[in-house]
């Protein structure tokens, strides 16, 4: 019996070590220590992790806007130059060589790409990607208050925006387009600034302007219509939603968070977090056995 129980104790310890060590994964899987955005969990009911405040200020779904600047920790980490990286740039054209723009959103791109040409949709370029606030600052300087945001206060800052344009033609009449109005967001892509959404985003219709928020987020906001402020409100009014793409169902729950705190979630499953800028994260979890498209 006292045998018993000393195995028992024994058995506990190792448990609450490979316990640990799993939990040490979740963060090491996030592929950068400063951005510990994603991961997946060995077998058992949930998991705690644990939210840093900074995680509102970092992620996929952040709010940019008049009122929400983008704050330097919600740069994309992995912004690189295209016209240096070919295999980033297949079937589609640059406006210049100093193009930069995250490797994670290029490659989302380049996968639109690829969609569109089969649908002989191919004279794609990008006109702007990721820029620094500094050359927000100029653009904004030359362009003036109607057509740029001042440094910190665009997208592109963070590095989840494109500027996408037709070689053939403007934006408004190019197939280019209209392609990407109806089928950008099965990549991840919403069309940011809508022609009837400028109440609301406070921004003039840009039919170049696509925004990286990733699935399932693309698809609600396509199917409802919302502009990014709409979905985000109707994310945090709701709570939780349970939604359906393609037949796999998708949880997205919303936590407000004014310090560092713990949440839970169930294992066996991938998920991601992101801030939305605003004092907030959004927690998504994805169908069982898929993973989520980019970090
Ligand atoms: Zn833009």
């Amino acid at each position: 019996m006292k045998k018993g129980v000393f195995w028992l104790i024994i058995l506990l310890l190792l448990g609450c070590k490979a316990f640990q060590q799993i939990a040490g994964g979740v963060y090491g899987s996030a592929g950068n220590e400063h951005n510990p955005t994603q991961g997946v969990i060995s077998p058992g009911a949930y998991q705690t992790i644990e939210i840093a405040k900074d995680q509102v200020y970092q992620g996929n779904l952040l709010l940019v806007n008049k009122e929400y600047p983008v704050h330097k920790m919600g740069v994309k980490s992995d912004v690189v130059h295209l016209y240096q990286n070919e295999e980033l740039v297949r079937g589609y054209g640059l406006l210049d060589s100093s193009i930069q723009a995250s490797e994670s959103v290029a490659k989302a791109f380049l996968e639109m790409v690829g969609a569109a040409q089969k649908d002989n949709v191919s004279h794609f370029m990008i006109n702007s990607g990721y820029r620094s606030f500094e050359e927000q600052n100029q653009l904004y300087e030359e362009m003036g208050p109607e057509l740029a945001m001042p440094g910190g206060y665009s997208e592109h800052n963070l590095g989840l925006a494109l500027d996408i344009g037709s070689t053939q033609m403007k934006m408004e009449q190019a197939p280019e387009g209209t392609w990407l109005e109806e089928n950008a967001w099965k990549y991840g892509f919403i069309l940011r600034y809508p022609e009837d959404k400028r109440a609301i985003t406070g921004t003039v219709f840009e039919p170049w302007h696509y925004r990286y928020v990733g699935m399932p987020h693309s698809a609600i906001i396509q199917d409802h219509h919302f502009a990014l402020e709409e979905y985000l409100d109707y994310v945090r009014e709701n709570e939780h939603l349970s939604v359906q793409v393609d037949g796999e169902t998708y949880e997205i729950s919303y936590y407000p968070v004014s310090r560092d705190t713990t949440i839970d979630v169930p294992v066996n499953r991938y998920y991601t977090i992101s801030g939305d800028n605003m004092g907030g994260i959004i927690v998504t979890l994805y169908p069982e056995n898929e993973k989520p498209q980019q970090e």
